[in-house]
């Protein structure tokens, strides 16, 4: 069915360009489980973890970015930044036997902060199709 369920429209947020609960957590206004950092990216586990490993990795500038499908030429170094951000956090995690990296964008995948964010989630098997 292409509606949505009642608990993933709970679940989604009304797409806006404001800032969000992440800006908080960069400006370190409310605490995170910050597992990587550099002057770019931040890294920090998922207040909700959907798998033994569950970390977020998004830019600690959003530049528009409130999800992919914002994304412009510009954009092209930072999302490659966070992509291998995933990576480097994945081998620090210890996930040698495989990771999942997932992007929601839009009401339709339960995006629910609009602040772009790389989701990197292992340390059980993964199934296919996702939910
Ligand atoms: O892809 P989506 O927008 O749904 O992901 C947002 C994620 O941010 C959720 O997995 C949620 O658990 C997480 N979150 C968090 N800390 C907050 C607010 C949300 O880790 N303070």
């Amino acid at each position: 069915p292409s509606t949505m369920s009642e608990k993933e429209a709970a679940l989604a947020a009304v797409p806006s360009d404001s800032p969000t609960i992440f800006d908080r957590i960069i400006n370190k206004e409310i605490p995170a489980n910050v597992v990587f950092e550099d002057d770019k990216v931040l890294a920090f586990r998922d207040i909700s973890p959907q798998a033994p490993t569950h970390i977020l990795i998004i830019p600690k500038v959003k530049d528009g970015l409130t999800g992919l499908s914002k994304a412009e030429e510009r954009h092209c170094e930072i999302l490659g930044q966070l992509l291998y951000t995933a990576k480097v956090v994945a081998k620090q995690e210890g996930l040698e036997d495989g990771f999942r990296i997932v992007i929601n964008d839009g009401p339709k995948a339960c995006q629910s902060v609009y602040h772009i964010h790389v989701h990197l989630i292992g340390g059980r098997q993964m199934n296919w199709p996702p939910g």
